[in-house]
């Protein structure tokens, strides 16, 4: 099956136009300054050069039609007619407590989404103008939505209430969601066949390291725990989010610089984290060759960053009652030996013992071959799951029309 993965954000769609079969991408490509009389689609087709288009693209729409302009045509194309794309697969931020998998998309679940889009504010409604545009535009296709919260349902109400009034829970749905779910199944169903053991025997944590910071505590194949909460900027530093913090040091600090709740949400998320510490960037790969320079505050930045991936080392653990295989991915996870090796340093009383000279050269078990617990690099495909849940979803419904 031929199917288009869409990720639409507020003034961007990312797209990938994935075989199944094959497990391969045809096309990739993004949209960015959605909104602008300039926007910007940089296209790439598997075995052509990269090319990029300007023009007016004011909504998500007129990005798809463009998307499926340079998907059909001559010299950059990867199809001859619309209808060659079997299926859209949409990366969908938060499905709340309504969806525990992926979905085939209907009017309902279009209503359940809006429902949620007051726990997603600023991602959901980007998401429904992605799947309504393609409903107008190719109304036949048939359309899945593949969430990033739904892998984390499994975990108990120990992990995912917050200490809060219950009714608070009942009334608003506060409670931990946790992100990245798409990306923690898919490594740690990677890492369990590559281990050559079946998940539902593995106690696994999952570090998504890139822009955004997540791990996850999977316990036989189920996320138990997860490091973000309620939003994207609980748990890990990151490279412009604080992570965890003293909940009251919000309202200190908006008293103290007299900040309006907008402007505390954009310090927390926009100016925090690495960048924040630093003083210097968001970027590891900057962060890390500051270090090298001696730059005070990166240093900071660098061991906060790692020291907190460590200490839910330690926890997660301790809620699975021990640990099989730590499993490192995202651009920071597969790419950044210092991390890997600053988070794994003084843990085998954990059965950890990462083999120094596998993690520089970028192996997929980075661990001694005595270790009793692995350490994995990973690398993530979230589009290939969308891909796949999607093509998974839209066969088994043609199957049941064929009965
Ligand atoms: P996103 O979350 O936006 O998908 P990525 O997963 O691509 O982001 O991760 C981006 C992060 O990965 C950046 O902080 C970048 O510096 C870091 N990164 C990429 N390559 C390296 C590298 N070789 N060494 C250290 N960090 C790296």
């Amino acid at each position: 099956m031929k199917v288009l993965v869409l990720n639409c954000g507020s003034s961007s769609i990312k797209y990938q136009f994935i075989d199944t079969g094959k497990k391969f991408a045809l096309a990739k490509g993004v949209v960015e300054r959605i909104g602008m009389n300039s926007a910007i689609l940089t296209h790439k087709r598997y075995d052509d050069e990269e090319i990029k288009i300007v023009g007016e693209i004011l909504d998500h729409s007129i990005a798809i039609e463009y998307v499926l302009g340079v998907m059909l045509s001559k010299n950059h194309g990867v199809i001859d007619d619309k209808d060659d794309i079997d299926a859209v697969g949409h990366r969908v931020v938060h499905g709340g407590e309504s969806f525990s998998g992926s979905v085939f998309i209907t009017d309902e679940v279009i209503q359940v989404l809006q429902n949620n889009i007051e726990l997603a504010p600023l991602h959901n409604p980007p998401n429904i103008k992605g799947i309504q545009a393609v409903k107008r535009i190719m109304p036949t296709t048939p359309q899945c939505g593949v969430f990033d919260t739904a892998f984390h349902l499994t975990m108990p109400p120990e992990a995912f209430l917050y200490g809060i009034p219950y009714e608070l829970y009942k009334k608003h749905k506060i409670r931990r969601y946790g992100f990245h779910g798409t990306s923690h199944r898919y490594v740690s169903i990677e890492a369990s066949k590559i281990l050559g053991k079946d998940i539902s025997e593995l106690k696994l944590i999952t570090a998504h390291l890139g822009n955004g910071c997540s791990m996850a505590a999977v316990k036989n194949g189920k996320s138990v725990d997860t490091t973000m909460g309620f939003t994207p900027l609980e748990g890990l530093l990151m490279g412009t989010r604080s992570g965890d913090l003293d909940p009251s040091l919000i309202l200190y600090i908006m008293s103290k610089e007299g900040l309006s709740i907008n402007e505390a949400n954009t310090l927390l998320n926009k100016h925090s984290g690495l960048l924040g510490i630093s003083g210097e960037s968001s970027d590891m790969r900057e962060i890390e060759a500051a270090v090298k320079d001696d730059h005070k505050r990166a240093k900071y930045a660098f061991n906060v960053f790692a020291y907190k991936i460590k200490k839910y080392v330690g926890a997660y653990s301790a809620v699975m009652g021990g640990l099989d295989a730590l499993i490192f991915t995202g651009g920071i996870g597969e790419n950044s030996s210092l991390v890997r090796e600053y988070v794994c340093r003084d843990m085998e009383y954990l059965g950890i013992r990462l083999d120094s000279g596998k993690n520089h050269n970028k192996e997929i078990i980075i661990s001694e071959d005595n270790s009793r617990t692995a350490v994995m690099r990973v690398p993530t495909n979230e589009e290939l799951v969308i891909a796949l849940d999607t093509a998974e979803i839209v066969t088994e419904i043609k199957e049941k029309e064929a009965v």
